[in-house]
């Protein structure tokens, strides 16, 4: 394809994406094939010759869609949502058209000033006290590796990124068994170890309890540990637990901790003033992590890193060999020096447009409708016959089981869902509670209505009646 022909093939691929989202809600949320069914349709080596764009085309239609799961579909309520609003897409054009490294500011002046202003448009939004600059990251499992790395040389007063840890103390870090598996990754890449992830004692509530963390914290002096970072959790992955954020930074301030805040779902939540009190504490955070492409609506990827002071992150993980030097500049900000990649894209751009093309007001709104809905959906499943909840909404995710009578709760509601699921009208997933299989419910689909998560309910009915015939 020539540059010439852009126009013409960029006008075709819009007139696709248009029908295929005036069309969504038509097809089965999650992908009904078969593993390899895709890769039996591509031949096993690339063409020597140019085929026409035509071709190429013709085969993205006959089979990529259907060999997709729909992530913007209606009623897409497994895992959590990877929101991409319309208008964010038509950003992640411009972006990818200009195609930009924006590494250091002189290599995209606009995309680091416009990163800059939106990160402090977000923290307004989410209501964290000025002072807390940022970064847009790819993904929150990112962020926390970064704030890993970060609490690992703040407690080695630098020494590890110099001369490796290996004459150094056993680092800890704490967190509550509630968090992202990509703080287990992190800790491990970070060299720390697994076995040096204290999971701290829960609460009734699932939330860390501060006073068992204290006295692991002292265990482990004792033992001659050093302790360096905590981890909180705001709406954990599995069944959207929190942490009490004021009561756990006390104990890791009091113990010269620095603190990290997986908020990686729940903080887009976080622009509704009266759902603050999840987080309440949150101010005193050294790092802030939330993903602004799980519910907010910007495309993937966008994760945003708060930082209460970003010098001791850069500090680890910024490098500037001459060759980055920008020359006659000091004081600008390379957003690369402050996380892994030194390439960048120009995520910004789709923040931009997204938070001035809804307002704040109607992302509000959504957000507000998908709990309310989610708490509609909760009540409506627990009075269906042999159904329970197994957690209650937090936010606008809950769990359940279905147990009829002398059969094996776990293995029956392991078989809905996968009936669920090959019906396709709705996508459900699955989680462990307390050791029992249990299915994850969660609401943020964009532009889901409420008689999309109705549907869910009808769904889980008929497919029921129906086994029971
Ligand atoms: C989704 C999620 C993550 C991982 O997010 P990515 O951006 O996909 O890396 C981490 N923590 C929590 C709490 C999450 O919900």
């Amino acid at each position: 394809m020539r540059r010439e022909d852009y126009l013409q093939w960029a006008e075709r691929a819009a007139r696709w994406g248009a029908g295929y989202l005036e069309t969504l809600d038509e097809r089965p949320v999650r992908a009904q094939v078969a593993p390899g069914e895709i890769a039996a349709m591509l031949p096993a080596s690339p063409p020597e010759a140019p085929e026409e764009m035509e071709t190429i085309f013709a085969d993205f239609e006959r089979i990529v869609p259907g060999g997709m799961t729909h992530w913007q579909h209606p009623r897409f309520f497994a895992y959590f949502c990877a929101n991409a609003a319309p208008v964010s897409m038509i950003a992640e054009n411009l972006a990818s058209v200009m195609a930009a490294q924006c590494m250091l500011w002189q290599t995209s002046p606009a995309a680091t000033e416009i990163e800059t202003r939106m990160v402090d448009w977000t923290r307004q939004a989410l209501g964290l006290p000025e002072g807390f600059q940022g970064v847009i990251q790819d993904s929150a499992t990112s962020a926390n590796l970064c704030a890993v790395l970060t609490m690992r040389e703040r407690a080695l007063a630098w020494r590890g990124i110099e001369s490796g840890t290996a004459g150094e103390r056993q680092l800890r870090v704490y967190a509550s068994p509630e968090t992202h598996s990509s703080i287990d990754k992190s800790i491990r890449l970070a060299g720390i170890g697994q076995q040096h992830l204290v999971k701290v004692e829960t609460d009734a509530s699932r939330a860390l309890d501060p006073r068992a963390l204290g006295r692991a914290i002292a265990a482990d002096r004792e033992a001659g540990f050093l302790p360096a970072g905590l981890i909180l959790c705001v709406g954990g992955t599995s069944v959207g637990a929190s942490d009490r954020a004021r009561e756990a930074i006390e104990v890791a301030r009091r113990e010269d901790l620095y603190v990290h805040v997986d908020a990686a779902w729940a903080g887009s939540a976080m622009i509704c003033p009266e759902l603050r009190p999840l987080w309440d504490g949150v101010e005193k955070a050294d790092s802030i992590v939330f993903n602004p492409h799980k519910w907010l609506g910007a495309q993937f990827d966008c994760s945003i890193q708060f930082l209460a002071d970003p010098a001791p992150q850069v500090r680890t993980l910024g490098l500037r060999p001459d060759y980055l030097e920008t020359l006659g500049q000091s004081e600008i900000t390379n957003y690369s020096e402050w996380t892994i990649p030194l390439g960048r894209r120009f995520r910004a751009l789709k923040l931009w447009f997204l938070l001035r093309a809804h307002g704040l007001e109607d992302l509000r709104r959504r957000i507000r409708n998908h709990i309310a809905w989610a708490e509609e959906a909760a009540a409506a499943i627990e009075a269906l016959d042999d159904f329970r909840l197994t957690t209650p909404c937090h936010l606008s995710l809950f769990t359940f089981q279905y147990a009829p009578a002398g059969e094996d709760a776990s293995e029956v509601t392991e078989r809905l869902l996968q009936k669920v699921n090959d019906d396709g009208r709705i996508y459900l997933t699955q989680t462990r509670h307390e050791g029992r299989f249990v299915i994850r419910f969660q609401v943020g689909q964009f532009d889901c209505r409420r008689e999309d998560v109705l549907m869910a309910v009808e769904v889980l009915r008929e497919l029921v009646d129906e086994a029971r015939r």
